[in-house]
């Protein structure tokens, strides 16, 4: 069965790559040092996305000035990690369930230690 998460940019880096350009950069890439949108050039051999400002000589991915700069995590990995987030209403528990719950028995209110933490980017 086809779902959404077998789309390219949850598994291919270069996908994910392009993804993020498009939301980015939906008028094509600039300098993220002097704003230039012409003579940005793709660098053969770079790193995956890197660009570079015929301008300023500044090189640079579309990671810079995003949530995603400083992390080494591969950018499809986090489009899956958004992804999961954003289509739970409920969210994500940061913890896992101490126990499973069980209709049959009461849960304990206001007991310490048991209150889940959720991340619900819905409710930011
Ligand atoms: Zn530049």
């Amino acid at each position: 069965m086809a779902s959404v998460l077998s789309q390219p940019h949850f598994h291919n880096e270069a996908a994910a790559y392009a993804r993020l350009e498009a939301i980015v950069w939906p008028e094509g890439p600039h300098c993220p040092r002097c704003g230039a949108l012409d003579r940005i050039t793709n660098v053969k051999g770079g790193r995956m996305g890197l660009r570079r400002c015929g301008h300023c000589k500044r090189e640079f991915t579309v990671k810079v000035g995003t949530v995603f700069e400083s992390s080494h995590v591969q950018l499809h990995l986090w489009f899956q990690a958004a992804h999961l987030m954003s289509s739970s209403k409920k969210g994500i528990s940061a913890q896992p369930k101490s126990r499973p719950h069980r209709r049959d028995q009461p849960d304990s209110v206001g007991g310490a230690g048991n209150e889940m933490v959720t991340v619900n980017p819905g409710s930011l």
